[in-house]
């Protein structure tokens, strides 16, 4: 049985005082969810201080990129100690904004996928086809290609979650369709199988990309949906509540 997780990507949005007023409201309003796990990533600027607003509670904190050294000459990168240290459990790696805007190949999100992992924090891998790639027919080849690359030389899988995040759809207003979503996520689990065995069940296969609470009940309804990575939807409360409750009521 595989708990559900909705992980909020603030991307470049918000103040440390806007941030810490935002994880506030929503760590009081989730705290009747304990079924799945709630996750934050607000910008860097504003780690620390949401970490220490949701310390005690179960929201959990996340950042939204990392570098994979440890320490050195590497003007403007953080590395996963640093995360840790202001309170991260999560990172997540391989956002299409990263991929598109900053040339994050797949052996980028390799080497931050492997040093997160033993660094001690848990990646959010993402994966996802251009609008293009989907109308060439070629969404599989992508998304496999970006699975297995991703994933290259990674012995265990326990400690990883993957976000299917259809580049067409994020911040778009497209959604997916439910039969959309559910065939890619069936295939990224096939080769999860492939790769890892039985072990593939348990691992959390989030959608991504202009989910609301309006449209994510269908959505988690789908057999290997197992929760939401949100950006827009995720910078009021209201709405990300909203997520969280219609996941919670039918997962
Ligand atoms: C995202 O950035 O990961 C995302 C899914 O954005 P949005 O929900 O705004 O489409």
């Amino acid at each position: 049985m595989r708990k559900w997780i909705v992980a909020g990507n603030w991307k470049m949005h918000n103040t440390i005082a806007e941030s810490v007023a935002l994880a506030k409201a929503i760590k009081d309003g989730a705290s009747g969810f304990q079924d799945g796990t709630i996750i934050l990533a607000p910008p860097f600027t504003a780690l620390f201080n949401v970490g220490e607003t949701i310390k005690g509670s179960s929201v959990l904190l996340a950042a939204q990129n990392m570098y994979y050294e440890d320490k050195g000459a590497f003007t403007g990168e953080i590395s996963p100690a640093m995360l840790k240290d202001a309170g991260c459990s999560y990172a997540i790696i391989g956002h299409s904004e990263r991929r598109k805007y900053f040339h994050e190949q797949d052996n980028d999100v390799n080497l931050k996928v492997k040093k997160a992992l033993t660094a001690g924090l848990t990646p959010i891998m993402c994966v996802g086809e251009t609008d293009e790639e989907r109308v060439k027919g070629v969404t599989q080849d992508v998304v496999g290609r970006q699975v297995k690359q991703g994933l290259s030389g990674v012995e265990k899988i326990e400690n990883i979650v993957i976000a299917y995040e259809p580049v067409w759809a994020i911040g778009t207003g497209k959604v997916a369709t439910t039969a959309q979503a559910q065939e890619v996520h069936a295939f990224i689990r096939g080769i999860l199988k492939n790769l890892y065995g039985n072990t593939a069940n348990d691992i959390r296969i989030l959608y991504g990309g202009s989910v609301t609470k309006d449209n994510i009940g269908d959505l988690i309804a789908m057999e290997d949906i197992d929760g939401a990575l949100v950006g827009g939807a995720s910078l009021k409360a209201e709405g990300f509540l909203g997520i969280i409750q219609n996941i919670s009521a039918k997962k």
